[in-house]
């Protein structure tokens, strides 16, 4: 499903001295695994996730999703191929604190051009975003505002919002970083379900208890790949 090869990701600073966020990254992530990526801060994480779901461009080396290649692409089909294939999962949320629960899982549709502006995908999308704000236990609260919500139950909104066109891959950066061990709890127990049900994950941990749900652990350490291993399950 995803395939890098020899990615390099390196940033110009000022005084000409550059940084090797990524370094000859390659990386075969089939479709239904659920990978975490762990590795001490400033190792190349966040980075790695974001040239997965191309919000980052690599500086040299080769990305293929479902064997289209990525480099080249201009901006417009990236846009697309982003939103057809890719949700995304931030530390923070990044929940609309305005809008309700409800419309901040169909906000995608606002990015989904104009194939999802007809009445019969606008009705499909709102179904399912009411069905998967069901199955978070949520249904009770689709008109809250996320800040009535208790910050387990925020993140679950935005795996929701993220899980709104079906992307057939699901990232996910230090999901649980801002998250009390309960909270952090709820959202490693969707993310399990998630994939149980064969949804493709990747995420990004500092938490080992995090990365054990996994099914695959990827070590990077200044920007390169140092252990790539299926993780000892833990039922
Ligand atoms: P992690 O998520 O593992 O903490 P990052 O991927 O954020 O690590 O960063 C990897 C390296 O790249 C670090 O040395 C960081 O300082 C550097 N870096 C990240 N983003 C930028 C940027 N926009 N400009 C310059 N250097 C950056
Ligand atoms: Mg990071």
């Amino acid at each position: 499903m995803l395939s890098l090869k020899n990615i390099e990701r390196r940033y110009a600073q000022a005084g000409g001295h550059a940084v090797l966020a990524l370094a000859d990254v390659s990386l075969h992530i089939s479709a239904g695994e659920y990978v975490a990526i762990v590795g001490a801060s400033g190792s190349g994480k966040s980075t790695l996730l974001n040239v997965l779901g191309l919000l980052d461009q690599p500086t040299s080396g080769s990305y293929q999703i479902d064997g289209q290649s990525v480099a080249g692409l201009a901006d417009d089909a990236m846009s697309v191929l982003r939103n057809q294939k890719i949700g995304f999962v931030f530390q923070s949320f990044h929940l609309m604190a305005r809008l309700s629960v409800l419309e901040n899982v169909k906000l995608p549709l606002r990015y989904a051009g104009a194939l999802l502006q007809d009445s019969a995908h606008r009705l499909a999308a709102d179904q399912h975003a009411r069905a998967l704000l069901a199955r978070i236990g949520l249904s009770d609260r689709l008109s809250h505002t996320p800040a009535e919500l208790s910050g387990g139950q925020q993140q679950r909104v935005a795996i929701c919002r993220a899980l709104l066109m079906r992307p057939p891959l699901l990232l996910a950066d230090e999901p649980t970083g801002n998250l009390d061990s309960k909270s952090a709890a709820d959202v490693v127990a969707m993310l399990r379900e998630l994939h149980q049900q064969g949804q493709t994950i990747v995420l990004v941990t500092h938490d080992h208890d995090v990365a054990r749900q996994a099914s695959r652990v990827v070590t990077l350490k200044d920007g390169r790949v140092v252990s790539d291993t299926a993780a000892t399950e833990n039922d």
